[in-house]
């Protein structure tokens, strides 16, 4: 059996394929105002039209040249064939926003077909979730993660710039109901913006069958990250324990194994941390990042990428992608840079890799 070995002998079995770098919302953290890369957006071959078929979120990025730049459902079933012949046996479709990505839930279909494939999951903002849920789960997605900041409305519009609170929560409640057995939220904290809603994320874990996940606040290209709006996991752990009685918390397994994952007794659910800034995971890292342009990524925080498309455009056999990606392995390095530097690093930003 080949397997995607590092020099670090890490194994490489998971794949994050984004699948656009657009997207409905306007996370300040992902996509942030002032960015120069935000434009409002024409229609394009392959997503949604942006403002009609979704009239109330009109802009996204389109930098790209989306018909030629966007890798094609065969481009991206070949590339994850050649990824589970290699030993990949978990894949995650991500963005931008990956529902916004016409036709998705048959790419997801595509995907839950190839052999040796054990974990097909999603990772969405859950605005388009109430009219998908159904489709993706028939299609095969097996794992569903799902973004939600606050639990207030109009701090949503603060943070993801558009109106659109309810139809998350709707797209929640529609995931649970048509049985995607774990799903998992994920809960960026930000200093002076979300933290005081600690406590109210972890209530719904007593009693829904979630796994409420804070993630530390990472540094990207112009998203005004500051150490005034960072708040580590001790600190998140220290606040929520003013709450509830910590003492009976039980940490339990976490399939991901990047969150710190804890069940307080009697509880439906679970609190996670992901600690990426702080106590990083990289010596069990098992990750590849494809891009929606087909860049290969060995780590989110480092800016090498090799591009696979140019090479399944001009003819190229599968050893020559072969060769690429266990080129792109080759190169990864040990660990990220500290946080410190990750904030003046040049790369791409979170909403282009695809996070
Ligand atoms: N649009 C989808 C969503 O929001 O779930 C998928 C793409 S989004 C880039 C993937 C994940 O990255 C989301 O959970 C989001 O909250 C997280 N994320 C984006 N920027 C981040 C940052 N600066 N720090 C920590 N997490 C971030
Ligand atoms: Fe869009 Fe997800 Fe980024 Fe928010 S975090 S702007 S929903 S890609």
């Amino acid at each position: 059996m080949k397997s995607l070995t590092d020099p670090f002998g890490r194994i490489h079995n998971y794949l994050r394929i984004s699948v656009t770098d657009r997207c409905n919302l306007r996370c300040m953290y992902c996509m942030p105002p002032g960015d120069s890369r935000r434009h409002d957006s024409a229609s394009v071959d392959g997503e949604h039209p942006a403002g009609s078929a979704f009239p109330a979120f009109g802009a996204a990025y389109d930098d790209l040249p989306h018909v030629q730049g966007l890798l094609t459902f065969e481009e991206i079933i070949r590339v994850a064939r050649i990824f589970t012949s290699l030993g990949v046996n978990k894949i995650r479709l991500t963005g931008g926003e990956p529902l916004v990505r016409k036709d998705l839930p048959v790419l997801v279909s595509q995907l839950a077909q190839l052999s040796g494939l054990r974990s097909l999951g999603m990772t969405t903002n859950g605005v388009l979730l109430e009219k998908y849920a159904q489709e993706l789960r028939d299609a095969g997605l097996t794992h569903l993660n799902i973004s939600l900041d606050t639990l207030r409305p109009d701090r949503f519009v603060r943070i993801a710039m558009k109106p659109s609170f309810a139809s998350v929560m709707k797209g929640i409640e529609s995931a649970l109901k048509v049985g995607f057995q774990r799903i998992k939220l994920n809960v960026v904290v930000m200093g002076n913006v979300n933290d005081d809603e600690l406590p109210d994320f972890v209530a719904m874990a007593r009693t829904h069958p979630v796994s409420v996940r804070f993630i530390e606040y990472m540094p990207f290209r112009s998203n005004k990250w500051e150490t005034a709006s960072f708040v580590s996991w001790h600190e998140m752990l220290r606040r929520i324990a003013r709450v509830y009685d910590w003492s009976s918390a039980e940490r339990c397994y976490d399939d991901s194994g990047v969150a710190r994952e804890y069940r307080l007794k009697g509880w439906s659910g679970t609190i996670g941390f992901i600690t990426s800034m702080t106590e990083h995971f990289c010596d069990d890292c098992n990750r590849l990042r494809l891009t929606a342009d087909g860049s290969l990524k060995s780590c989110l925080f480092h800016p090498a990428e090799t591009n696979l498309r140019s090479a399944l455009r001009t003819g190229n056999g599968d050893d020559c992608i072969e060769t690429l990606i266990r080129a792109v392995v080759a190169q990864k390095p040990a660990t990220h840079a500290p946080v410190e530097q990750l904030v003046a690093a040049e790369n791409r930003s979170m909403i282009e890799i695809g996070g």
